[in-house]
Formats: C-alpha cells, sequence, structure tokens
C-alpha cells in the first residue's frame, strides 16, 4: 500500500534528508543494519581441516619472519634499502617484473582454485577467515558458547560482565598488536626489532604501523568478521564470474530434505512423510556469516562446512545417512552423478586453460630467474654534465652508472666501452652522493654484498674524429669472479 507523504506546514523546517528526497521516490538503504551473529562452535571433519589450515598459515606468518639466511633474515622487504629478499634471491627495484609475475601467478591461482573448488579460500585459509576463527574462539573460551554468550550481552552490565568482556579485549589486543609486530617485522628485520621493543626505543613510523596492523586485526577479526566478506570483500563479488555448474560448492540437498519438519528421534521419515531436514536450525547457528544453507547457493557462503559438519552430527543422531549438505556441484546434485563422475569434471575447458596460463607464467618465471644475471646495471647520462674539452684536448661526456649486487658475496665488476674508434674510459667510484677514494683500478670495482654503487665514468675520443651528432655506445660490465657479463647501451654526443 503506497500511503502519500504527508506535507509539513510551512513554518515547520524540514530535515535534510526530507529536502533530498522527492515525495514520489521510494528510499532504499544500502546498508542495512544486521544482527550480531553469535556462531555456535562446531566440531567435525572439515572443522577439524579448518583448524589444521590456521595452523599452518599462523606458523608460517609468525614462523617465517624468524627465518635466517646466511646472515640476515631469510624473507625480508627492506623498503627503506629498496631491496626485496626471498631466501637466496635479492630483487631491486628494477626487478619489480618478478613481484608482478609473482602476483599474477597468485591471482590466476585463485582463479583456478575457485574454478575447482568454489570458496575454499575463503573458508579455510583468507587472513580474514582465520583471525575471525581465532578471535571466536578465544571469545568462547572466555564468554562461553553460542547460548552463554548471547545472555551476556542481553544482560545488564554487572563486575563479572565487565570482567570478562574486559579480558577478551584485552588478550584480543594483546593478540592483534603481535600480529601487527610480526607483520611490520617482514619489513624491518625482526630480530632488531625485537631489540628495540625490549629497549623501549621503537621508532616512530615503527609504533605506527604495529598499532594501524593490530588495530585493523582487531576491528576486522573481533568487530567487522562477516562484515568484511559481505561487503567489503572484492573476490566475494567477482567470484560467481568462475564459477560454474562443476565447480565443489557447499550444497544442500533439497530433494532428500524437503519437506523439513520435526520429528522424535524414532520417527520414521517415510511414516511421516517428511524428508531429511528435521529442521533444527544446527547449520544455521553454526554458519559464521548467519545464512541459511538450505536456501540454495549465496554469495555470502565463505564455503567453510561448518554446516555440513553440523548437519552430520544431526543425521547421525538421527540414524540418516550423512550428506545432507556437503560439498557438491549443482551438476552433480541435479543428475545424481557418483563421486567419481563429479571428480572427472575437474578437468574442463576453463579448468585447462587457467592451468595452461598458470603453467606457462611459471615456466616463464622460473626460466627467466635461472638465467638471469646476479647483478643489475642503470646507466644515466649526466645531463649536468655536456660534452665538453678536457685539459688534454679531448673530448668528453660523461655517464653516471650504478651496479648493484643481487649476491651475498663481495664483487668485482669490470667497466669497459664499445661503439666508437679510439674510444677511452675512465671510471671513478661515488659513495652516497661523494666521490670515494680511486678504488678501482682498471676499471674494476668492488661492491659489498647486496649493495649497489654509483660510478662516474668519463668516455674521451680525439676532438675532431667524429661528425657532430649522436652516436650509439654499449657499455660492457663483466663480473670478474662469475664471468656473468651485462651490456647496456647509451649515446656520445659531439656538438657542432
Ligand atoms: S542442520 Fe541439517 S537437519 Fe538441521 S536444519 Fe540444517 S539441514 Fe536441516
Ligand atoms: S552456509 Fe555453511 S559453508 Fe557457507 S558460510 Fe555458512 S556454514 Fe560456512
Amino acid at each position: 500500500m503506497n500511503e502519500e507523504p504527508v506535507a509539513k506546514p510551512a513554518s515547520e523546517p524540514a530535515t535534510k534528508a526530507e529536502v533530498a528526497i522527492p515525495l514520489n521516490e521510494v528510499v532504499i538503504s544500502l546498508y542495512e543494519a544486521q544482527d550480531k551473529i553469535y556462531p555456535r562452535s562446531v566440531s567435525g571433519f572439515f572443522t577439524k581441516w579448518r583448524w589444521v589450515m590456521i595452523w599452518l598459515t599462523q606458523i608460517f606468518f609468525y614462523g617465517v619472519p624468524w627465518l635466517e639466511w646466511g646472515h640476515r633474515q631469510a624473507l625480508l622487504f627492506d623498503l627503506e634499502a629498496k631491496r626485496f629478499y626471498i631466501f637466496n634471491l635479492v630483487l631491486y627495484p628494477q626487478d619489480l617484473i618478478y613481484l608482478t609475475a609473482i602476483l599474477i601467478i597468485s591471482a590466476l591461482s585463485l582463479f583456478l582454485f575457485t574454478a575447482i573448488a568454489g570458496r575454499l579460500w575463503c573458508g579455510y585459509t583468507c587472513p580474514q577467515t582465520v583471525y575471525t576463527e581465532i578471535f571466536l574462539w578465544i571469545e568462547r573460551k572466555i564468554e562461553g558458547d553460542r547460548a552463554v554468550r548471547m545472555k551476556l550481552d542481553a544482560s545488564t552490565m554487572s563486575s563479572k560482565k565487565l570482567a570478562r568482556k574486559t579480558l577478551k579485549h584485552f588478550v584480543w589486543i594483546v593478540f592483534a598488536l603481535i600480529t601487527g609486530f610480526t607483520f611490520v617485522g617482514y619489513f624491518t628485520p625482526i630480530r632488531e626489532l625485537s631489540k628495540e621493543l625490549f629497549s623501549l626505543s621503537l621508532g616512530p613510523w615503527e609504533i605506527f604501523w604495529v598499532c594501524f596492523y593490530g588495530f585493523a586485526t582487531y576491528g576486522n577479526a573481533g568487530f567487522m568478521r562477516e562484515q568484511v566478506c559481505k561487503y567489503m570483500c572484492p573476490y566475494a563479488r567477482f567470484q560467481s564470474a568462475m564459477f560454474d555448474d562443476d565447480t565443489l560448492i557447499v550444497t544442500y540437498d533439497e530433494e532428500r530434505g524437503e519437506p523439513r519438519g520435526g520429528r522424535s528421534r524414532k520417527a520414521e521419515v517415510n511414516t511421516k512423510e517428511l524428508g531429511s531436514c528435521i529442521d533444527c536450525s544446527l547449520c544455521v547457528q553454526v554458519c559464521p556469516t548467519g545464512i541459511d544453507i538450505r536456501k540454495g547457493l549465496q554469495y555470502e557462503c565463505i564455503g567453510c562446512g561448518a554446516c555440513a559438519d553440523v548437519c552430520d552430527t544431526v543425521m547421525d543422531k538421527m540414524g540418516y545417512e550423512r550428506g545432507l549438505v556437503k560439498y557438491s556441484t549443482q551438476h552433480a546434485i541435479t543428475n545424481k552423478w557418483t563421486h567419481k563422475q563429479m571428480v572427472q569434471r575437474i578437468l574442463r575447458p576453463r579448468v585447462l586453460i587457467y592451468a595452461s596460463i598458470l603453467g606457462l607464467i611459471i615456466v616463464a618465471l622460473m626460466t627467466s630467474l635461472w638465467l638471469r644475471t646476479h647483478f643489475r646495471v642503470d646507466v644515466v647520462r649526466d645531463r649536468g654534465v655536456m660534452a665538453r674539452l678536457s685539459d688534454d684536448g679531448k673530448l668528453e661526456n660523461v655517464y653516471r652508472l650504478q651496479i648493484m649486487n643481487g649476491t651475498e658475496s663481495v664483487q668485482h665488476y669490470k667497466l669497459s666501452a664499445s661503439g666508437i674508434n679510439d674510444l677511452e674510459i675512465e671510471s671513478e667510484a661515488v659513495s652516497d652522493g661523494e666521490e670515494s677514494e680511486h678504488e678501482n683500478h682498471d676499471n674494476t670495482i668492488m661492491v659489498n654484498p647486496a649493495e649497489s654503487r654509483w660510478l662516474i665514468v668519463d668516455l674521451k675520443i680525439p676532438d675532431g674524429s667524429l661528425e657532430s651528432g649522436s652516436h650509439k655506445i654499449e657499455f660492457k660490465i663483466e663480473d670478474v669472479e662469475s664471468k656473468e657479463i651485462v651490456t647496456e647501451k647509451s649515446v656520445f654526443l659531439v656538438p657542432r
């Protein structure tokens, strides 16, 4: 029924919203206030696997920054020094292509995995799910399971309630700060960070990032929870494009379950003309996103399998066959396929295309890493010094070369140039913008492990030996120890 909006008397000021909304339009809110979800604890096959994944991901996350590789942290993204250390790899900003390739591989792996197994990533390994599960576990240990927590939240404030809430938030905050500290340890050597922490000498930026990441963990896992998956995660929105009827999803077997209805444990399904679903609502109570899987596939479902676990428990108690709620595919459910038939559909065109592209990129990355030289060179013409005549009457061009040693040992690099007859080369090492002593003899420079050095290079030719204009030249830099060679092209300018 459409009610005509009642206009206010002219003397009564209209609110902002009333002014903005035309009288004949219906307002639909983009945000719907929702009741808090109190997921009930659950046990079973998939819950065990979820905890296995939680342990594995957390051991990895908290453990890896403490691993040493030689005399440094094994995995360190040193933004200040513009170097990424990934075990025996040292990457410079010039190696951004490798990081891009790693990101593309991650994205394609997610596409492939989603096409095969649906949202298993969300349910088992996504940091949002993992931390929500950990925070929920802490909450259950301190406040109790679903019913007790609901009762506690509904009760008026008392010393008992205050003590439990305070303890819960204290443990959450400590855990969140440890998480923030570990996260920062991927960007600043974690052992130095620990020393600074215990000597209370952490820098302001380090404090900021520990608190920022800790606060994000506390907020997302303690309060936002399923709201992040429902409203903030882009993956939830576009994953349906990767789904097809052979993608593994958590499904309710409607044909078997309906008509649902309560009954005594011993009642025969057939005599009451009921399906296997006893309408206990436990599948809804355990769901971390608060949905009812019996309504079909919904974008809020993160594929955690909690509803399948609890429903199997119910089926066991009732003496019915398990699997009323289970991982299956739309095709398998519709066509009543066997498990074998379902598995055979894994290798379908979409999966093969994703897998082929992924395989090609991985092979290309590996080959590129294998063939990659262990040092990099950047050549810059010194724009501050144009071509000029030197004291000895020769025509001179000046260049700046940066040599980056990507190995873990001291290396020596020999520099030469070619492309023009009678080309002479002189080089001088520069350190931190200041010219240092002539450490380079015979145009050979020493560079410390995983460090870079700048060189000022003078190229000279006899004056008048070349016509005016730009002439192509090539720098050749040879690693004296490994004999690897890098060449860089540039130009030599002869003024009119
Ligand atoms: S847990 Fe199983 S039996 Fe209970 S309501 Fe859900 S689907 Fe039905
Ligand atoms: S519907 Fe089931 S699988 Fe989906 S999120 Fe809820 S409990 Fe997890």
